[in-house]
Order: C-alpha cells, then sequence, then structure tokens
C-alpha cells in the first residue's frame, strides 16, 4: 500500500509529508549520501542546491508570493520549514539553508508512515513499485534518466533549458509591432498572422548588435560546459559576436514580413515573438535563447521597437537540466500516460525553481495519496497558483507547429500563467495603480477559489 517516491529534494520531501499527512505510507528514496549530484553537498533532504532564497514573499503583488500563501493554506511541509528558519530579507522570504533543509528531514525522519532509503534508483523503478513519484530534479542520476528517455521515447526528455524570454502580450506596443507569420503561410492549425513582429532599422539594429555584445554574460560552471549543445542552440550574444549581420540572417531575418505602420520600408532586421500558452497572454521571443545576466536582458531587450515597456514573464537561460515533455507525457494528475503507475514531480516536470518544485511535490503527494485510498482527486481550479502551475505543465503552453512539439521549457509561476479576470472582476481599466490593482484582483480571487477547493479537500487529509 505503499506510495514510493524516489529523490528527496523539494518536490519528494513535500511529496511524502502529503502523503503521509493523508494516512499513507510513504517511503522516500534518496541516493545521497552515497552518490552526490554535480551540486547537492549534503546528505539533508530538502538541500537548497544555490541561492537561499524563495523569492518574493508579497501574495498580493507578486504570482510566487501567492503560491507561498497557497502552500502554507494546503499544509505544505517546505512552507512551514521556511517560515520556521527565514531569514531578515526584504520582501523575499530567504532561509537558513541548513536549519531549512535539517527542519524538513526531522520532520520526515519523525513521521512514522514515512520510511527514509538511502540508495540511487538507478533504473526504472521496479515492477511491483505501484504507484511511484519521480522527483529527481534537473541531476537525475544519469542511469535512471537513461530508462526514463528509454520509456517516453527519443525527444522526450531533454538535458538542458536553452530558454528564450517570454514577454507579457499586454506590455507590448501594437502601435509599433503587427501580427504576421512570415509570407503570411498558414501552417497547420495558423492563421497567416500568427506571430507578433518588431521591427528595427539600420541604425537601431546596429545600436542592438552593439548592446548586445558589450552586456554582460553569466558563466557556465565547469559541469555545465560539457553539455553538449552550444552548436545546436546558440545563445544570440554569441551569433552576434561571429558576425554582425550573423542575426540579421538567423532569427532576426526580415524576409517574407511587410510592416503596415510603414508601407513601403522594409524592416532591416524583426525580432518575431510566437505565443507561448494557450491563454495567449504569454510570447516567446523566437530564437533569443541567451546567457546575458538577467539585468542587461531586460535593458537590452526593452530597446528593440515595440518592447519599451516590456514585461517578462521569465528571462533567458541556458543551464544543464533534465525534464520532460510534460504537456504531451504527462496527465492531468502528473502521471505518465504510457505508464500510469510512474508519477512525476518538481523540476524534472518542467516546472522551475524551489518553490514551483515543491508546490508540484505537495500535488502529486496528494494525487498518489488519493489514489491509494481509492478516492477520486481533482487539481486545483486554474485561477490559483497551483493550478495556473499545474495547468501549465499538464497542458497549457502552445507547441510551436514547426518544433516537432518540442518548444515546451521551464516555467516559473507568473500571472501570465492565468486565466484572465472577467469583466465583473476586473477593477478600473486605467489609472496609475492598474498593475497592482489587476494583481491585488487576481490574488484575491485565486486565494477565494482555493479556500473552496480546500473545503473539498478538508475530509482528506484529516484521514
Ligand atoms: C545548479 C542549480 C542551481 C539552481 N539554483 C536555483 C536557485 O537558486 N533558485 C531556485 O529557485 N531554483 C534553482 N534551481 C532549480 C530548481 O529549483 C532546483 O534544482 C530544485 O532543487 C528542484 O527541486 P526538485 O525537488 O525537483 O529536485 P532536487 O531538489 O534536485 O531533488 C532531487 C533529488 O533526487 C535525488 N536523486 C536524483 N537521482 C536519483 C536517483 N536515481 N535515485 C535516488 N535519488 C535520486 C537527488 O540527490 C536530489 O536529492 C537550480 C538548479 C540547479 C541544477
Amino acid at each position: 500500500m505503499r506510495v514510493r517516491i524516489v529523490g528527496g529534494g523539494l518536490a519528494g520531501s513535500e511529496a511524502a509529508w502529503q502523503a503521509a499527512s493523508r494516512g499513507v505510507p510513504v517511503t522516500l528514496h534518496e541516493m545521497r549520501p552515497a552518490r552526490l549530484t554535480e551540486a547537492h553537498k549534503s546528505d539533508g533532504l530538502a538541500e537548497l542546491v544555490c541561492s537561499n532564497s524563495f523569492r518574493s514573499d508579497d501574495a498580493e503583488g507578486n504570482a510566487v508570493g501567492l503560491l507561498h500563501e497557497e502552500m502554507r493554506r494546503a499544509g505544505s511541509l517546505i512552507m512551514a520549514a521556511a517560515d520556521r528558519h527565514k531569514l531578515p530579507a526584504g520582501a523575499a522570504l530567504a532561509v537558513d539553508r541548513d536549519d531549512f533543509s535539517a527542519c524538513v528531514t526531522r520532520a520526515l525522519a519523525a513521521d512514522p508512515l514515512v520510511a527514509i532509503e538511502r540508495g540511487e534508483v538507478a533504473g526504472l523503478p521496479p515492477p511491483e513499485w505501484d504507484n511511484v513519484i519521480i522527483a529527481t530534479g534537473p541531476l537525475t542520476s544519469p542511469a535512471l534518466a537513461e530508462a526514463i528517455e528509454a520509456l517516453t521515447g527519443e525527444g522526450a526528455l531533454a538535458f538542458f533549458d536553452a530558454i528564450a524570454p517570454i514577454v507579457h502580450l499586454d506590455s507590448i506596443d501594437p502601435a509599433i509591432t503587427w501580427r504576421q507569420s512570415r509570407y503570411d503561410k498558414l501552417g497547420p492549425g495558423g492563421t497567416g498572422a500568427d506571430y507578433i513582429n518588431c521591427p528595427l532599422r539600420k541604425g537601431e539594429y546596429e545600436a542592438f548588435i552593439d548592446a548586445l555584445i558589450g552586456a554582460e554574460k553569466t558563466s557556465f560552471k565547469a559541469w555545465e560546459a560539457s553539455t553538449p549543445y552550444f552548436e545546436g542552440c546558440l545563445p544570440i550574444e554569441v551569433m552576434a559576436e561571429r558576425g554582425r549581420d550573423t542575426l540579421r540572417f538567423g532569427p532576426m531575418k526580415p524576409v517574407g514580413l511587410s510592416n503596415p505602420h510603414t508601407p513601403g520600408e522594409r524592416p532591416y532586421a524583426v525580432v518575431q515573438l510566437r505565443q507561448d500558452n494557450a491563454l495567449g497572454s504569454l510570447w516567446n521571443m523566437v530564437g533569443f535563447q541567451t546567457k546575458l545576466k538577467h539585468g542587461e536582458q531586460t535593458r537590452v531587450f526593452r530597446s528593440i521597437p515595440g518592447l519599451a515597456r516590456a514585461e517578462f514573464a521569465r528571462l533567458g537561460g541556458l543551464h544543464r537540466n533534465t525534464f520532460l515533455n510534460a504537456p504531451k507525457l504527462l496527465d492531468p494528475q502528473l502521471r505518465l500516460n504510457v505508464s500510469p503507475r510512474l508519477r512525476f514531480a518538481g523540476q524534472i516536470t518542467g516546472c522551475e525553481g524551489y518553490v514551483e518544485s515543491a508546490a508540484i511535490g505537495l500535488l502529486a503527494g496528494q494525487a498518489a495519496a488519493a489514489e491509494r485510498r481509492g478516492r477520486p482527486w481533482l487539481s486545483p481550479p486554474v485561477t490559483t497558483a497551483l493550478g495556473a502551475l499545474i495547468g501549465h505543465i499538464t497542458g497549457g503552453h502552445l507547441a510551436a507547429a514547426d518544433d516537432g512539439g518540442r518548444s515546451f521549457q521551464p516555467m516559473n509561476i507568473n500571472f501570465g500563467l492565468f486565466p484572465p479576470l472577467t469583466a465583473g472582476e476586473a477593477g478600473p481599466a486605467s489609472g496609475k495603480d492598474r498593475g497592482r490593482n489587476k494583481k491585488r484582483r487576481l490574488s484575491a480571487r485565486a486565494l477565494a477559489d482555493l479556500e473552496r477547493w480546500l473545503a473539498g479537500r478538508r475530509d482528506d487529509a484529516a484521514a
């Protein structure tokens, strides 16, 4: 009757806590300390491998702060440990990493329903494990990663992110940009106007190239440098360094496009954005994977005509990672379509960040426990941060027609993943605090809807 959880990181620890809180026995399999990853240094559960920050704790004005609050209300161990060991950090929730990890480890070790087994699961879990959560994270051990890849099919598991920035639609200037697909091609399911185009004149392009080349970059860690993607997926700043026109003949080529705002004038270069989520609220800068520092990305990309006021839902990056093409492979309960005994949680599902990984662990733990107890499990409403996140992973991303369905990239929680406010829910359409008010209303709606969802699950948690 056990739920087996592989990986005692942020997601696995939270999943174990949630399942045990519902009266379901759990075995948590963690390979450390016998085998470490390139980034983990201790034998503690829920080790924070880099920063000690859970980012903003503002539940009204920031989507990750809202996620914190929803997780607290859903009985999260990770949030309880973070709150207990928080450090002064302004509006952010930062923690003492050692005390935090020790707190999580102690809580799980003390739980009579949780057994912690140390050792690598070096391949697919044995067939007699019929309810498994795989939460082995971005640095999943190679033996298990290879087995998952063999099961899910070629290309279904990625080993790095080449992330291009994603922009909120309502921050793109429609007076400068226009919608058009190259050569007005319809493509499968297209309209001929599927891209948002930002035009650059010669001087603007030259200034943009200078800014790219001069901007500060982040460096690769030694163990990331051997990841074999550099030629296949070059950062735009590297392309710019190879030649001033490389981008103009690559992702910024101006062909097949005509700017209705300046008829008769051909753009010298064009930046294209492609719809990234089914809601149409988020747009991906096509081919703009980058290693620029985050502050530099904001500065340089806002120099592109039409993006002067761009708000970024996600900035670009290139990292070693391990994640599934989840919208294609997982069902709404995070189970693998081809092998439903295997459920996934954490960063391997294609969410990004400590808090998001723990949040998906929370949902996976609840769903696995409900399945064990023969109860139905409904995911939280899409209007909540928890629901928006799982919704994005299991279906919300809109795959680009021309990439073989592989355009899914890891995502932090952000308000662009939430369904827009209805006319009745929205406040005044203008005014100085419009953006802040919108977030406040989205948060209030989320917490009200979460309470209704939690009320329906209380008998479950009390088991
Ligand atoms: C180098 C690096 C830095 C990062 N920095 C940040 C940051 O600063 N802020 C942030 O929000 N996010 C960061 N992330 C992203 C991500 O949020 C974290 O990696 C987060 O820990 C993911 O949570 P998880 O539970 O999915 O995986 P993890 O916390 O990594 O947990 C996975 C666990 O599974 C174990 N494991 C792996 N394979 C096996 C196996 N076969 N058998 C048994 N156990 C196994 C591992 O030892 C590990 O304990 C970073 C990622 C990396 C790789």
